[in-house]
């Protein structure tokens, strides 16, 4: 019986035939949207953790296991080890993250300088992405999400909750109220600014538990005495130290000083006495203990996200606006530096869908105002406004044609290139007295300044950051 076999055969040859040019055509279409096209559960979240450097998460090389959480969703997904945020100031930073613009084009350079006018010429994620279907809601705890109007821009939903606690539970709730509706999701956190008060719940980061104690009482007597700007500054170098140190690790009032910003009564010349060490070690103890504090967080809503079925379609982004310093440069906790210190942070990207699931560590720079159009590369929107970042997408996927060469770092007058292997800081005065070259191989700390050594070099670099600025500019919207 010749025929059936045939016949057999020629059924058998079309299907696998088919079923091939299927899947090759799937595997090659261009935009990943094709594989979740109208899934109501596609989410976009954004995790961003105010003042986190990457180096003190175990995933970045962290010898402290203040990150276990965080480190097993970048062990799963992809984890971007050379990312740099554009400012040291967090409203500058948000801004570049939700705009895809240099903080030179949207003009939040520092501090107070939030011109709403120049701001309104752009747009921003939850703007462009809610006529896209996503409803987008954001979760703030504290900090300038609760100052500055800029963020309740395209948002449906604000919450501001300053409570962890209430904060997470907030969260929890809401995603599962809302899990069938596609959402644009931005939660900031500041548990890791100072001061670093929830250190309670990781005793085993703590090594100097005895002096930390002695030192706040010794501290709250100073205080029981009554403080004022006056009565601080007539203080004994002993004294100041305390307080500058209990400032930066418990959550106090004091009239007069509490209420001006934090970096004014943290003097350059914090008294270097006996104890300095011990009080810095203290300092990065509690930051430590806050980053494991907030990772226990993220594990549980990290396994509500996955019982809720919320997980797999989702698009999660952990990120941070800005670092921290610990006496590296001279500062402590906030300064407004444009050091490695302050200004690479991390990056994790979970994609949605199980097809596109990977897990991969890119060394190629990323920025943060490569964040949003990577958001519209993975789902497919079109936006014809002005970006300056670029997608990651085909970073990750391996078919970048170029990598970025260099990152740029802005606040006020100041501005930073960095390459693979140098960080130029300068200043856009005429004859700028203050500009660092360093040269990152042999000098990752950034203490040497070289400035005056290698003038070859720095003409190469200055060309490249004016050939950056121009082409920043010539993209502006009209
Ligand atoms: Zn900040």
């Amino acid at each position: 019986m010749r025929t059936p076999k045939i016949l057999f055969f020629l059924l058998t040859t079309a299907l696998v035939v088919a079923f091939v040019v299927f899947n090759f055509k799937l595997l090659f279409k261009k935009d990943i949207s094709n594989f979740f096209p109208s899934k109501p559960k596609a989410n976009i979240i954004i995790i961003c953790i105010d003042s986190l450097r990457s180096d003190h998460l175990g995933c970045y090389g962290y010898n402290r296991n203040t990150s276990p959480n965080i480190d097993e969703f970048a062990r799963e997904n992809i984890l971007f080890e050379n990312n740099f945020s554009q400012s040291p100031y967090s409203l500058s930073s948000h801004v570049s993250m939700l705009s895809s613009l240099y903080p030179l084009t949207h003009r939040v350079l520092e501090v107070e300088s939030l011109d709403l006018a120049a701001l309104n010429k752009y747009r921003i994620l939850s703007e462009i992405i809610s006529k896209k279907g996503f409803v987008p809601s954001l979760f703030a705890q504290g900090g300038y999400f609760t100052l500055k109007p800029l963020f309740v821009r395209g948002f449906n939903e604000v919450f501001t909750i300053k409570e962890p606690e209430i904060f997470f539970k907030k969260i929890h709730h809401w995603f599962l109220q809302k899990s069938y509706e596609k959402k644009f999701v931005f939660i900031y956190t500041s548990i890791l600014n100072p001061p670093y008060s929830y250190r309670e719940q990781a005793k085993d980061l703590y090594k100097d538990k005895d002096f930390l104690s002695r030192e706040v009482s010794s501290a709250k007597k100073i205080i029981s005495r009554g403080l004022n700007e006056e009565r601080f500054q007539n203080l004994s170098d002993k004294e100041r130290s305390l307080i500058l140190f209990y400032n930066l690790i418990e959550e106090y009032d004091p009239k007069g000083i509490a209420k001006r910003p934090l970096k004014q009564i943290m003097p350059d010349n914090w008294p270097q006495l006996d104890d300095y060490d011990r009080q810095l070690n203290c300092l990065i103890d509690s930051y430590d203990a806050n980053i494991r504090f907030l990772d226990e967080y993220l594990g549980s809503f990290f396994q509500m996200l996955k019982a809720s079925g919320i997980w797999d379609d989702s698009l999660i982004i952990i990120t941070s606006s800005h670092g921290q310093e610990f006496r590296e440069h001279g500062g402590i906790a906030y300064t407004f530096e444009l050091y490695d210190t302050i200004l690479k942070t991390p990056l994790l990207i979970k994609l949605p869908g199980s097809e596109m699931q990977r897990s991969s560590r890119i060394t190629q720079f990323s920025e943060s105002v490569d964040i949003m159009p990577t958001i519209l590369d993975i789902f497919n929107i079109d936006y014809k406004g002005p970006v300056q970042g670029v997608s990651l997408l085909p970073v990750i996927k391996g078919q970048a044609k170029k990598a970025k060469k260099a990152v740029m770092g802005f606040y006020a007058d100041k501005r930073s290139i960095r390459t693979q292997y140098y960080k130029y800081i300068t200043c856009n005065k005429k004859d700028c007295k203050e500009s660092r070259l360093y040269n990152l191989l042999s000098d990752p700390g950034e203490d040497n300044n070289l400035i005056s050594l290698d003038a070859p070099v720095l003409e190469g670099i200055d060309c490249l950051i004016y050939k950056h600025i121009r082409s920043t500019q010539s993209k502006k919207a009209k």
